[in-house]
């Protein structure tokens, strides 16, 4: 009997070993990890160098409270850290996981609200659908009400945009016109709620969990961070799932070459090897802060130096095997293989994603974009299914709106050509199999 719940009462197998793209279970099963856990292991399972930069960590210091000592390791990270970003920003904040990382970051955007005579500001406008975390303040942020329904009366929820999915609606994501007319809506909000009550605006750059990579249409992400200049509303963006390299880039905005004011980071940041988030400022957003006496927040974990050697590993290992190039090229190459799944098979409605964040989403008719029935489970059973195969996928039914499953496919940057054959032969084999179960009556058009 286990003493351990999560989310219900089904249990797993037990896992033995992971290494490279590869994690086998104590029967001896191996499977290949296709969303590196939860977009986490980006440079893959037991990389040698960082097991042995942790190693050298531990045998110095595990802990040391950062109001007792500077460590090596966190002033490294920060260096190497601020290297990666984008010019002016400069301040580093660790903590020890995305949710705290979001929560982080809104708080140091109102105390530098508060500390710069802005103090009628504290509404962040986010997206619907969109996942920022599991905490009450990064719920409340959060676009997906069946995670935040129950904790309503718990939490002060802000105001939400739709996100930009033109493949649903029906609008050309290359046209500029798309992206003014999503874009807008931020206006239109901030407009609604009022400009100086209005702190901060808070996206994923490419979609994660809860849209299933979805990149914006063009013109987007520069008329958004243009609407939050001209308000005077600080942009925040959520690199929890697109940073370190995930889409070809180190961070999902450099696609656009975004400037925010505050970047989110987690998940690849250790890439599984430790708990590790943090957030990315630019001095003068921070400097104000401190003036006026501090960042009156901060967790007993942040900037332990194992995680932050960790890290430090993993971005020099990102460097060392020049990753961030071969998730662009990888990631071109398994997003056309896809869409050639796609033309075999009539389930799968729509394929998106930028590097190796990519996804594919089931409909029952591609026409109408109608989605699969509700009741159908359809990305539970095909991650069963994977899984039974020996492929881990990671799937979602977006709420909120609009119904669709899709399935992220996003293994490791570390993946090679012959991991992407062995990757679409058995998503083939699982659509096969998927498919052939669907009740003949209720087949996809
Ligand atoms: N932001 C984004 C974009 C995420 O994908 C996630 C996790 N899926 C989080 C925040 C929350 O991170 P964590 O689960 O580490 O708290």
């Amino acid at each position: 009997m286990s003493h351990l719940f999560y989310q219900g009462r089904q249990r797993k197998p037990m896992l033995a070993q992971a290494r490279g793209v590869y994690m086998w279970d104590e029967g001896g099963k191996r499977y290949l990890d296709g969303s590196s856990g939860a977009m986490v292991c980006n440079i893959g399972h037991s990389n040698e160098n960082v097991l042995e930069a942790m190693r050298r960590q531990m045998e110095k210091a595990t802990f040391g409270y950062r109001l007792h000592f500077e460590t090596e390791a966190s002033e490294r990270l920060a260096a190497k850290t601020v290297e990666k970003m984008p010019e002016g920003l400069n301040k580093v904040f660790f903590v020890s996981g995305g949710s705290e990382a979001v929560e982080s970051a809104m708080k140091l955007a109102r105390q530098h609200a508060v500390a710069t005579g802005q103090g009628s500001r504290w509404k962040v406008i986010s997206r619907r659908p969109s996942y920022h975390g599991c905490t009450l303040g990064a719920l409340a942020v959060t676009g997906y009400a069946a995670l935040s329904e129950p904790f309503a009366p718990m939490m002060r929820e802000m105001p939400k945009i739709p996100a930009p999915r033109a493949y649903l609606d029906g609008r050309d994501p290359d046209d500029p016109a798309t992206g003014a007319h999503y874009a807008d809506m931020l206006e239109d909000c901030i407009a609604q709620e009022g400009a100086d009550s209005v702190l901060a605006f808070l996206m994923e750059p490419v979609g994660g969990a809860s849209t299933g990579a979805l990149v914006p249409p063009t013109g987007y992400m520069e008329r958004v961070a243009e609407i939050c200049d001209r308000h005077g509303v600080l942009l925040i963006m959520d690199e929890v799932m697109t940073g370190a390299g995930r889409t070809g880039a180190f961070l999902g905005g450099d696609h656009w070459d975004m400037t925010p004011d505050i970047v989110v980071l987690s998940k690849g940041f250790a890439a599984g090897y430790a708990p590790l988030g943090g957030i990315v400022a630019r001095d003068d957003l921070v400097a104000p802060v401190l003036d006026a006496g501090g960042f009156a927040h901060g967790f007993t974990y942040a900037g332990n130096p194992l995680a932050c050697a960790a890290g430090h590993a993993v971005l020099e290992e990102l460097d060392r095997q020049d990753l961030i190039n071969n998730a662009a090229e990888k990631g071109a190459k398994l997003k056309s293989r896809l869409n050639a799944l796609m033309q075999r098979h009539e389930i799968i409605g729509d394929v998106r994603g930028n590097g190796l964040l990519l996804a594919f989403e089931f409909m029952s008719d591609r026409a109408t974009k109608a989605p699969l029935p509700k009741d159908w489970n359809a990305h539970l059973r095909f991650v069963e299914i994977a899984y039974e195969n020996g492929l881990i996928v990671y799937s979602r039914r977006t709420r909120d709106g609009v119904e669709g499953d899709h399935i992220l496919v996003c293994p490791p940057l570390t993946v090679t050509d012959t991991h992407l054959d062995e990757i679409i032969e058995m998503l083939d084999l699982s659509l096969r199999q998927y498919t052939a179960e669907l009740p003949a009556s209720q087949g996809v058009a």
